[in-house]
């Protein structure tokens, strides 16, 4: 049936709630974090009957669209809520979130200038400053009155960890090269580099990538038995490169790799930045998050010397996706990215969008600061510390099981091990040869999977080396502890559902072997 746009106007812009927002509000009751993680199907499996279709000349009745939402796309996704749901950094989010993201988005404010946000700029500019004190720790008054200077860039929201180490290589990258904004890669006569430890997030290459810097001029340091950046390598390399005269932009530290939640030795990295006078930035993207900690902050020591710093609310401070955050030890160091324009974002105003990557973007900020306000920095150190020691919890079930071997310590809330085969077990993984880790690796590797295509629990995996185990490239089982529903209960489900897989695959195993 053919509408005319009257009716679309009067049937979705008028003051009156869609009909169907009570019916989606409903599924959501239902679909919590008891549900299932997903539909017991694999990717290919779940997609196959889902067809590219032209988009259609007249509107669909609500009844197709809510049916759709409620038989193919709910059950087809992933239930981040659930408790044994242990594999990833994206997990359950607070209650008033939901709320809170249906104000955004009703608001829709335009965090780019003040003409479109107005109160909600000076928000967010409260809430970096909050974070900016809790890594930095200035008295109260420079915040209260840096807040009210437009000139002071305490630091920046972004669309994630991702954006904020690419716009934190930038400014490093201005201020090491003169010029280099205005006239290019043409002003690179020297070589210039970056340099990280081998765990460094896969955003700092696309930074290299994305600013002409080349990711092969990234300098990637060997990481100690302890996954942390080897520092004396880390020396003698900046040594040797500046006695071949090579530009050295910024040394990265990462507080919480993504892999296995290292913490490089940021208070020492500092030191040698200062000393050398180099750009020190600190993607604290998954550890930032220990700073509510009275407890284990300490873990992050040294933090507080970086020139930059990456946070990831949208991971350990459990608001949802949309919202990094860069912090700037120098509030005046944003003005080496600046750029303005008549009609909108001017000189000397409050628009944020002057010293951002992103133009339009929304007030995702009031998640974060309606999450400090209702749960306040007791309620994240609960959080934080219940997931610290939830780890230690699965680490103890682990080391007390045949069937399975840690492979790294846990040293935030992430934690690696491997399935042992039967008949490796018992064997120092550091005499066997290629062929049997290989065994090893591909039998984690289909664990994995059948885990994740059963819907019923999830860890997630990695690859990597660790010396003290295996020369060769070992394939692990990962968990990231950070649902503050996982329960004991749920760790022993998670472990025992993966003995039952694995007992399964020994089985078809030994059925290929003899047939
Ligand atoms: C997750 C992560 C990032 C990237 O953050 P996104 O929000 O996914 O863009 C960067 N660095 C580290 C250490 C991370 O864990």
């Amino acid at each position: 049936m053919h509408k005319n746009n009257e009716s679309i106007i009067s049937q979705f812009f008028d003051n009156m709630d869609w009909e169907g927002a009570d019916y989606i509000n409903n599924l959501l009751v239902n679909h919590n974090q008891d549900s299932p993680i997903s539909s017991h199907e694999g990717y290919q499996e779940a997609v196959s009957g889902i067809e590219f279709k032209p988009v259609q000349s007249s509107p669909s009745a609500c009844n197709d669209v809510l049916n759709e939402i409620e038989n193919i796309i709910l059950p087809g996704s992933i239930n981040m809520g659930s408790p044994l749901f242990i594999g990833h950094m994206t997990t359950l989010l607070p209650n008033f979130t939901k709320s809170v993201s249906a104000l955004i988005t009703a608001m829709n404010q335009n965090i780019v200038k003040i003409e479109t946000s107005k109160v909600l700029t000076h928000y967010e500019r409260i809430v970096i400053s909050q974070m900016h004190q809790l890594i930095f720790g200035e008295s109260d008054e420079v915040y209260s009155n840096g807040i009210i200077d437009s000139e002071l860039t305490f630091g920046a929201i972004t669309a994630g960890g991702t954006t904020a180490n690419v716009m934190a290589l930038h400014i490093a990258r201005n201020k090491a090269v003169n010029g280099i904004a205005e006239q290019g890669l043409n002003t690179l006569n020297n070589k210039s580099v970056v340099i990280c430890s081998e765990l460094a997030h896969y955003s700092i290459k696309k930074a290299m990538d994305v600013l002409g810097l080349g990711i092969n001029n990234l300098v990637t340091i060997p990481v100690n038995d302890h996954q942390k950046i080897n520092l004396k390598i880390l020396k003698s390399t900046i040594a040797e490169l500046r006695s071949n005269d090579v530009n050295i932009i910024a040394l990265v530290g990462i507080a919480g790799s993504t892999e296995c939640g290292s913490v490089d030795p940021l208070e020492e990295i500092g030191q040698i930045a200062q000393v050398n006078r180099i750009h020190f930035h600190v993607d604290a993207a998954w550890g930032g998050g220990f700073i509510f900690s009275d407890e284990h902050k300490h873990l992050l020591r040294g933090i507080e010397l970086a020139n930059s710093v990456t946070l990831d609310p949208h991971k350990q401070l459990y608001v949802p996706m949309g919202i990094g955050m860069l912090l700037f030890k120098d509030t005046r160091i944003a003005d080496n990215v600046q750029h303005t324009a008549q009609y909108t974002i001017r000189k000397n105003s409050f628009d944020l969008g002057q010293r951002t990557h992103e133009g339009s973007r929304p007030a995702n900020s009031l998640y974060l600061y309606t999450a400090i306000k209702l749960m306040g920095k007791e309620g994240y150190e609960e959080l934080i510390n219940t997931s610290l020691n939830r780890t230690l919890e699965l680490k103890s079930i682990i080391d007390n099981s045949e069937e399975f071997e840690m492979i790294s310590e846990p040293q935030l809330n992430i934690l690696l091990y491997q399935y042992i085969p039967e008949k490796y077990r018992g064997v120092d993984t550091l005499t066997l040869d290629e062929a049997a880790i290989c065994e090893i690796n591909s039998f984690n590797e289909n664990l994995q999977t059948k885990q994740f295509n059963s819907g019923k629990s999830f860890v997630s995996r990695t690859t990597l080396t660790i010396k003290s185990k295996s020369k060769y490239k070992l394939v692990c089982l990962r968990v990231v502890m950070a649902n503050p529903m996982t329960k004991t209960k749920h760790l022993n489900q998670v472990i025992q559902h993966q003995k039952t897989i694995a007992m399964e695959l020994e089985t078809s195993v030994l059925f290929e072997n003899y047939s």
